[in-house]
């Protein structure tokens, strides 16, 4: 492959070409050393730096609107704050800091007051924190971190992308969205996918690679250095498929098939789509940003806006996965040094329970507002005692369903015993994948590893479908394996009972199912668990289609 033309993970459907805007890396803390040789000329480099991060802000909410324009003014008004500029001022002179790290500290002491003030004001501390950065950022001369605004449709170009910075970007700005870092199913490339920007992830070399302009194909997952006068291009992968509706294999072997969603807008667009129901409500998507936890009137308002496209359908509600690559200001662990095997989803609850029966009385509550069929399930399950401590608090909160999801492969093979104590799983094959393989989602360089179609992982997906089986109870499969149309089939031969995907993907999905028989779905699943590796599994199953 040429120099102007790098391969990485397609994750995201579709064709884009643009110029190029890159995201700059994240600063780091500013050094507290050298002190200024002349603390005075060094402390008056503050208040024009401010002076300079307030306007640009500022120019730039003249250019937004609604929410966007106020939450723009607003940070301007608190970059010319005159109480931040005098202590980072006193900070230089009298304790002889460098002027970066006076700022840095003093924006951190507003921060920490409003914090603890709660309610309103602590949700200002993200706000105050971007300030910072972006002073900081001035001061050495460097750009400010994270996505800029985009003054024209282009492409983003990035070493990887919190799932924080991918949920606030505007489809009609962002062509497509390209990364050195990143693996199939990192929450950055499932955002991407559910905002519908094609997207390629894992490309190695793509931060050297000199490109005003861009070529991404998020269906071969190729990167193009495209002229820099090229017209903007978009391209949707596909065009629409034939689907009634009822997920069904040819025979009448029913199969739901649902959405993934993590806002309004995602259910509404998986309601457009035919989705019979949602099979994973990521309700962590709501508080990324959030820095005091949502009072439970709060969360029953926000819940309720999701569940109401389904009203007198099934839904599935996630109870709060946080941690690793999802952390929320308001339930952050004390750093640890492997994140995701910390404290992260279920696991935050067994220290704090009180945070998650507010959130299960606001998800009763939101299911009682919307008329939608609430069940609710947990993330990040390791044991059958887990599953049962939860169950019982869905059951006391006046839930009636309670499941967990089969995410880390202890619980995959305790699904019988999970299964005793539940009344459904569903298998979280992305991090069922990162856990099997010991392959971090997040990294690029071990993106093959994570693939749904590794033998290896639809063994797992064996055992729990044939424990789901001998239970009577349904197992569903709402990670990103879901939303292959050829793997539907494989799983549903594997004892699948439901598959919760991205909107983009239901029609294709049920159409797939339509087109056999489970006696055809159990052979093809038989043969694809005797491939040693995802090609020729990839390979067999195609060839049964064919046959
Ligand atoms: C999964 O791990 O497969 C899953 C659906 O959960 P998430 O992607 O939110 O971690
Ligand atoms: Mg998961």
């Amino acid at each position: 492959m040429s120099q102007s033309q790098l391969s990485g993970v397609a994750v995201s459907p579709g064709r884009a070409r643009g110029p190029v805007v890159r995201v700059a890396e994240p600063l780091g803390e500013p050094a507290n050393k050298p002190a200024p040789e002349d603390p005075q000329a060094e402390a008056a480099r503050i208040a024009p730096a401010t002076k300079a991060v307030a306007a640009r802000l500022e120019a730039l909410s003249a250019s937004a609107s609604g929410d966007a324009a106020t939450i723009l003014i607003t940070t301007a008004a608190m970059a010319a704050d005159p109480a931040l500029i005098s202590e980072a001022e006193r900070l230089v002179t009298a304790e002889g800091l460098p002027a970066p790290r006076a700022i840095y500290e003093s924006a951190n002491g507003f921060a920490t007051t409003l914090a603890a003030a709660g309610g309103y004001m602590a949700e200002r501390v993200r706000d105050i924190e971007d300030v910072r950065d972006r002073v900081v950022a001035e001061l050495l001369g460097v750009e400010p971190p994270g996505v800029p605004e985009l003054p024209t449709p282009s492409v983003l170009v990035a070493r990887d992308l919190a799932p924080a910075d991918t949920a606030g970007l505007d489809p009609a700005k962002v062509l497509a969205l390209a990364t050195e870092e990143g693996g199939p199913t990192s929450h950055t490339a499932i955002l991407a996918r559910a905002l519908g920007i094609p997207a390629v992830v894992a490309v190695r070399g793509l931060l050297s690679l000199d490109a005003e302009a861009l070529l991404v194909d998020g269906d071969t997952g190729v990167v193009e250095v495209a002229e820099r006068d090229a017209p903007v291009l978009t391209a949707v992968a596909s065009g629409p498929v034939e689907w009634n509706g009822v997920g069904s294999t040819s025979d009448g072997h029913l199969v739901k098939v649902l959405g993934n969603v993590g806002s309004p807008a995602d259910a509404r667009a998986a309601a457009d789509a035919g989705a019979e129901g949602v099979g994973l409500f990521r309700t962590e998507f709501s508080y990324l940003d959030a820095e005091a936890e949502p009072t439970v009137a709060e969360q029953q308002s926000a819940y309720t806006a999701v569940l109401t496209p389904f009203a007198g359908k099934p839904v599935i509600v996630r109870t709060l996965d946080a941690g690793a690559d999802k952390p929320l200001a308001f339930l952050s662990p004390e750093a640890e040094p492997n994140p995701a095997l910390g404290v992260r989803g279920l696991r935050v609850a067994f220290d704090r329970p009180e945070v998650l029966d507010r959130q299960l009385e606001a998800i009763a509550g939101a299911a009682q507002d919307s008329g939608a069929d609430v069940s609710v399930m947990a993330p990040m399950v390791a044991t059958a005692a887990e599953a049962a401590w939860f169950a019982e608090r869905v059951r006391a909160a006046g839930i009636v369903r309670a499941g967990v999801m089969i995410e880390i492969p202890a619980a995959a093979l305790s699904a019988k015993e999970i299964l005793a104590v539940v009344d459904f799983v569903s298998v979280g094959t992305n991090d069922l994948a990162q856990y099997t393989f010991a392959a971090d989602r997040q990294l690029g360089a071990v993106a093959a590893l994570n693939d749904p179609w590794q033998p290896g992982l639809l063994r797992l997906l064996k055992l729990i479908g044939d424990a789901a089986k001998a239970a009577g109870k349904p197992a569903g499969v709402c990670g990103e394996a879901a939303a292959d149309p050829l793997l539907a089939r494989v799983l549903t031969g594997l004892g699948v009972t439901s598959l919760s995907m991205n909107a983009p993907s239901v029609r294709a999905v049920g159409a797939s199912l339509a087109g056999v028989t489970l006696a055809q779905c159990e052979a093809i699943a038989a043969r694809v668990l005797d491939t040693p590796d995802p090609a020729e599994a990839r390979k067999t199953a195609r060839a049964a289609d064919a046959g």
